[in-house]
């Protein structure tokens, strides 16, 4: 926990003191925990929270978040629980706009404006502001809060052009619809990577998210950052496998010497991808690298400590700072994000300050 406020500081000391901070707690914070890291943001006086859906919107209400909340992919069907919960809406077409409007009725409500720039997920096509305006103005209980966009590739220099052009366009369109009101409308398009590398595209927020959980895909970030959770189990039993016999299902582990292994319980059911078995991956044991054996089952793993020195009910890393995500991402063609987020509720969280 306190590394993440680590991580949250130096992003604070990149930003004009004036610059607010959104939280990206979406998806259970990244895989850490939504309510604790919610409940440590709000002490730590962030901005806002970012979600992806209602529901876990609903939740940080339930757990006694009060921050602001935005939903950015809300279901049109559940608006009214979005008023029920004090949450705001990223409206993202005509279409969700009109639904919202038969919900709210005349009833104020603050709601927040996606704008597409150039990723092509949700948001509005620049065609469509007009239209968008003309309903904004008739519906004067609407309180737009913010006008928001995404950018698709602030890790890669090679896009860096695309990325210039998507702020320019964000910057047009949200200047047209913030003169149309007399009151202020926030803007924000930076993400994690955005900040770090598109520094002067502030506006009034940016929106924090994998950098926070420690994790930059920029070098001399990522030295600045400390890493926020480790995942470890610890050995359930130990064995001693004969030169010739086979370890684990469709007997894919082969001992080619008399081999000492450790069954770790943990598997893909948990999160441990596949991908990692057959000595794809090696996990950290008293300090040494220990090799997957064999295919990753379902709750268990066995992994070779022929030279550890070693006892039943010694902890094993499956992931830490010597054996860290980001390689881990790179060993099984993924990226931290998809790491992170993949390990199942079943794995007990446990929070250290
Ligand atoms: C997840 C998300 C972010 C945060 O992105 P990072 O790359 O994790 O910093 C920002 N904005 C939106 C709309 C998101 O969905």
């Amino acid at each position: 926990m306190n590394n993440l406020v680590s991580n949250l500081n130096y992003f604070r000391s990149l930003l004009n003191p004036t610059t607010k901070i959104m939280v990206m707690v979406k998806a259970f914070s990244y895989g850490l925990g939504t309510y604790e890291v919610a409940r440590l943001l709000e002490e730590n006086n962030v901005d806002y929270l970012g979600v992806a859906n209602i529901f876990e919107g609903i939740e940080l209400r339930k757990a006694g978040i009060n921050l602001p909340i935005m939903v950015m992919k809300p279901e049109v069907d559940s608006f009214n629980l979005m008023v029920d919960y004090k949450l705001t809406p990223a409206i993202f077409s005509l279409h969700a706009l009109k639904v919202l409007l038969k919900k709210v009725d005349k009833v104020p409500f603050a709601i927040s404006l996606k704008i597409d720039t150039g990723m092509h997920r949700l948001g509005f096509n620049d065609n469509e502001i007009i239209e968008l305006m003309e309903i904004l103005k008739k519906n004067p209980n609407l309180k737009i809060e913010s006008v928001f966009s995404h950018l698709a590739a602030t890790d890669d220099s090679a896009h860096d052009d695309f990325t210039n052009q998507q702020i320019n366009v964000f910057k047009q369109i949200a200047n047209i619809i913030s003169n149309e009101f007399d009151y202020h409308i926030d803007k924000h398009i930076l993400n994690s990577n955005g900040i770090i590398r598109f520094n002067n595209a502030q506006f009034d927020m940016v929106r924090l998210g994998i950098g926070l959980y420690g994790v930059s895909s920029d070098e001399d970030t990522q030295q600045k950052l400390l890493s926020a959770s480790t995942l470890k189990s610890k050995i359930a039993q130990i064995k001693y496998i004969s030169r010739g016999e086979t370890i684990g299902y469709s007997r894919k582990g082969i001992a080619t010497e008399n081999l000492k292994i450790a069954i770790i319980p943990i598997g893909y059911a948990d999160g441990l991808s596949r991908k990692l078995g057959n000595g794809n991956w090696q996990m950290i044991v008293n300090g040494e690298k220990s090799s997957i054996i064999g295919d990753v089952c379902m709750d268990m793993v066995m992994i070779d400590v022929t030279n550890i020195d070693c006892k039943e009910g010694d902890e094993a890393y499956v992931f830490s700072d010597k054996n860290p995500i980001t390689k881990m991402a790179k060993c099984i063609g993924t990226i931290p994000y998809e790491i992170l987020t993949s390990y199942s509720p079943r794995v007990k969280r446990i929070f250290c300050y």
